[in-house]
């Protein structure tokens, strides 16, 4: 098993393209062609972290949080995260990251936490924009069918529970190659009339190569007639946060104490009481005072995330309660979830999750 047999199958959990355009996600330190001895998950990098995946005999590291953000000019060992590339390197580690592009996706971290806190979810509270293509393509009528499945096949027609979406018109369509061209239909030179229909379908944008590579297999025509388009519309299913709602109400001391309790929180900051019972929830797992206005429209009656600043929690407008809960505890599913994942999907490699502890954050209590 290479590394990028591993990276290919994330990139399918949470495509790259999905990604902050701050981040820094995929393949950062090692080589695509190395081969996977062991996998160790963890949610950040430290020098521990690269000793436990020594011992443990680990060759590839997978992490949340990036060890490089910003473009390096050089490695000297000077800074925590040029020390930490080196000790990877000089042991032959690879360090793939998984970070915003997995908390865009329905199935991310915030999954997990949903479920530990028992909200049904409904949407996501930021829908991510440009997710979607559509494909309009014009095919000889003995062909239909096939281009028609190997656009599927590749990943178009899924809207919502529904595959095989598409929409087909019939028509006719008029070419006349010149000396050079070998026309599937007609001869050269010759002007041309063919029972062509229109096939339309949608398709996930980062799905863009594979389709147009499927396209161009399945069509038997020398020049291929098609359009991409970006649309507007929205997957309510892929953005970042979560809205959704709890399994019954509670009042807001129950509240605060069922999340305290359910996710381990050494402590949780709160605005002050609205006296509202709680039952819609908006959530953002990681850093994410920025979605306080959105869940306040959303008239959540409670907004969970983390990294609040003072200012924050004047802005409950005395409608929703502001719940501030430790960035690393909130985060640290991820690794249970990227473990499942490969364990399904790489059975015959060992995967351990990071006994480290990397929270920088202590409690003096
Ligand atoms: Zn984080």
């Amino acid at each position: 098993m290479l590394v990028r047999d591993i990276a290919n199958k994330l990139e399918n959990l949470a495509p790259i393209e999905y990604a902050e355009s701050y981040d820094n996600v995929g393949l950062i330190i090692g080589y695509l062609h190395q081969k996977v001895k062991k996998i160790l998950i963890t949610l950040d990098i430290t020098e521990e972290v690269i000793d436990e995946s020594i011992n443990k005999k680990c060759n590839l590291i997978i992490s949340f949080h990036p060890i490089i953000f910003k473009p390096i000019k050089n490695i000297t060992g000077k800074t925590f995260s040029e020390r930490i590339i080196i000790y990877a390197l000089k042991n032959d580690i690879s360090i793939y990251v998984i970070h915003t592009n997995l908390d865009f996706v329905w199935e991310g971290n915030i999954s997990y936490v949903s479920k530990l806190l028992q909200i049904t979810r409904n949407k996501v509270l930021f829908p991510k924009k440009g997710t979607i293509k559509k494909l309009n393509t014009y095919v000889p009528n003995n062909y239909v069918e096939k281009v028609r499945n190997s656009l599927f096949e590749a990943g178009a027609g899924n809207i919502s529970n529904y595959s095989h979406c598409s929409y087909n018109f019939d028509g006719f369509g008029t070419y006349m190659g010149n000396k050079k061209t070998k026309p599937f239909f007609g001869q050269k030179e010759v002007f041309h009339i063919e029972k062509e229909a229109c096939i339309s379908v949608i398709f996930p944008s980062f799905k863009l190569n594979k389709i147009k590579e499927a396209l161009f297999k399945s069509h038997p025509y020398e020049e291929i007639a098609y359009e991409i388009y970006n649309i507007e519309n929205i997957n309510p299913y892929i953005g970042i946060g979560t809205v959704g709602y709890l399994k019954e109400k509670m009042n807001e001391h129950e509240f605060l104490f069922f999340i305290k309790k359910k996710m381990n929180f050494p402590c949780i900051r709160h605005s002050h009481f609205t006296g509202k019972k709680i039952y819609k929830i908006a959530m953002i797992t990681g850093s994410g005072s920025f979605g306080i206005e959105a869940s306040i429209k959303e008239k959540a009656d409670a907004f969970i995330s983390s990294d609040l600043k003072y200012h924050d929690f004047f802005k409950y407008e005395k409608k929703m309660l502001i719940v501030d809960v430790d960035h690393y505890e909130s985060e640290k599913f991820t690794k249970k979830l990227l473990k499942y994942f490969l364990d399904k999907n790489f059975p015959s490699i060992s995967v351990y999750e990071s006994e480290v502890n990397t929270n920088p954050i202590k409690y003096f209590f």
